[in-house]
């Protein structure tokens, strides 16, 4: 077996141990990387020596930490010092952060490897990483397709094994649906649970990092280590963090689960919805209670989001004026400058949303867009409270479709309804895992999402660790052939 097919937490047992050194996995990532990404085209920029050094390091240190010689892949909208972050974008291309990330700064601490920064839809904002300034990455699965997005250069740098897991980012979804589509498990972490210092805002009221990985195992672990209390970001929680990955063995209490009632499917294309009708089928046969729920406020989660994010991103994404960092362009005076910043330095989706959110935030406009979503929100959550007295998951598809073609879906509608599932999770800040559940008949993954009550990341890890082992997708998800799609074959 190749390095890079071993599971993270088995490769972190045997570096602990001392009978596999970091530096020996580290140099087959490398080369495993530079023979697969140009096809896959996972990463803006890799940290080869950085890695190196680091784990020459780590195979030196007596005490080595909980993570010791995992090799990660992190977002580039989660800044490393010394290390360019980009955000996909044309305006912060050559910006090279003075600072490291909550996150990246717990993951090294625990003597993680951070292997390089991976692609992603401008700013976060899309869900196929077609928005990325630079390139489209593409799908492991079929080169032909995207990897989702935002967060699809982590999850195909996972699924591809050019990394043993990486960090994401959620805004609506943007975990959740490129694990889907790339057959990885990813996590949304309860609003405050991961500290956002570090990520680059796009709507701070609705982002959060979560880990992408090959396992809920490893999610279960990364989580234990990126998770907990940080003082510099003012919505972190204080509550402790529970050690998830040693705690995913049966459960002692009763467990019910809500399910979807046929008319949220509506839309659906017809493979998912059948994945989700055998799922349905197995809560039963593992001997779970089930209620079917009626959740009205999920037609207007869409629009609601779609108000509300932009909005909070126009005012975010105003800090990129050419003075203080990034790109500037040429101009006759300061309001040129302005002008021609951002007219240059934003793509097309990135300047849609600052002009949608800068409308919905406007005087006369106000209320009847923002104030209004605002209320929308508040129902939602109201109604998701409501149903976690009844149930202690919501299962729902995490896609209404698998992964689509490069340049299929060209009006941005179509594009935003690739968060139908997802983006309740994010305005009512709750968790959400999706984790793989099977293939359509292409040969494509399909994502089942589990919904969770805040801050019950433990319960979500143990059953969907259960649930894992039932579908039984592990054994062909460590298969590349040479074309870099994945064999389906167990
Ligand atoms: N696809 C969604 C959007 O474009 C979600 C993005 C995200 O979660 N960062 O806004």
């Amino acid at each position: 077996m190749k390095l890079i097919e071993l599971g993270l937490t088995e490769a972190v047992e045997l570096v602990k141990k001392g009978e596999l050194k970091a530096k020996q996995i580290v140099d087959d990532y490398i080369s495993h990387i530079e023979s697969e990404d140009p096809k896959i085209q996972a990463y803006l920029n890799c940290a080869f020596d950085r890695a190196s050094s680091r784990a020459l390091e780590i195979d030196n240190k007596k005490e080595k930490g909980r993570l010791a010689g995992a090799i990660i892949a992190v977002k580039d909208n989660i800044v490393t010092r010394g290390l360019k972050t980009t955000c996909g974008s044309k305006i912060l291309e050559h910006f090279v952060p003075p600072y490291d990330a909550a996150v990246v700064e717990r993951l090294e601490a625990e003597d993680a490897i951070i292997i390089g920064k991976t692609n992603l839809d401008e700013f976060a904002m899309g869900s196929s990483t077609e928005n990325s300034a630079f390139f489209t990455t593409r799908n492991p699965w079929d080169l032909e397709r995207v990897p989702g997005g935002s967060s699809g250069g982590s999850a195909a740098a996972v699924a591809a094994l050019e990394a043993m897991a990486a960090l994401g980012s959620e805004t609506g979804g943007s975990v959740r649906q490129p694990a889907a589509f790339c057959g990885v498990v990813g996590l949304k972490p309860t609003y405050g649970r991961v500290s956002r210092y570090g990520l680059v805002a796009f709507a701070s009221s609705l982002d959060q990092i979560g880990p992408i990985t090959r396992s809920v195992e490893d999610c279960a672990l990364i989580t234990s280590v990126i998770a907990g209390f940080d003082p510099r970001d003012s919505t972190s929680a204080r509550f402790p963090v529970p050690d998830y990955f040693s705690d995913l063995g049966e459960f002692s209490e009763k467990i019910r689960i809500g399910l979807l009632t046929e008319s949220s499917l509506k839309g659906v294309k017809q493979e998912i919805a059948e994945n989700y009708h055998r799922v349905q089928a197995l809560m039963a046969e593992l001997g779970f209670e089930t209620k079917s729920l009626d959740l009205p406020s999920w037609q207007v989660a869409l629009p609601c989001y779609y108000v509300i994010a932009p909005s909070e991103a126009s005012s975010n994404l105003a800090r990129y004026d050419g003075v203080r960092y990034g790109f500037r362009a040429e101009a006759r005076d300061l309001s040129d400058m302005y002008v021609k910043t951002r007219t240059q330095g934003f793509g097309s989706e990135v300047k849609r949303r600052i002009l949608l959110g800068t409308f919905a935030l406007s005087s006369g406009y106000y209320d009847a867009y923002y104030a209004k979503a605002s209320r929308a929100r508040q129902v939602i959550t109201g109604e998701l409270q409501a149903a976690f007295e009844l149930v202690d998951f919501i299962l729902t598809p995490t896609t209404p479709e698998a992964a689509f073609k490069v340049g299929e879906k060209r009006d941005p509608i179509s594009m935003y309804l690739q968060d139908y599932f997802t983006v309740t999770a994010n305005l009512s800040g709750i968790p959400g895992i999706s984790i793989p559940s099977g293939l359509t008949a292409a040969g494509l993954p399909v994502g089942l999402q589990i919904l969770s009550r805040p801050f019950e990341e433990s319960k979500l890890f143990k059953f969907a660790f259960k649930l894992e082992k039932s579908f039984d997708f592990q054994n062909n998800r460590y298969r590349i052939n040479t074309s870099g799609r994945r064999k389906n074959e167990k």
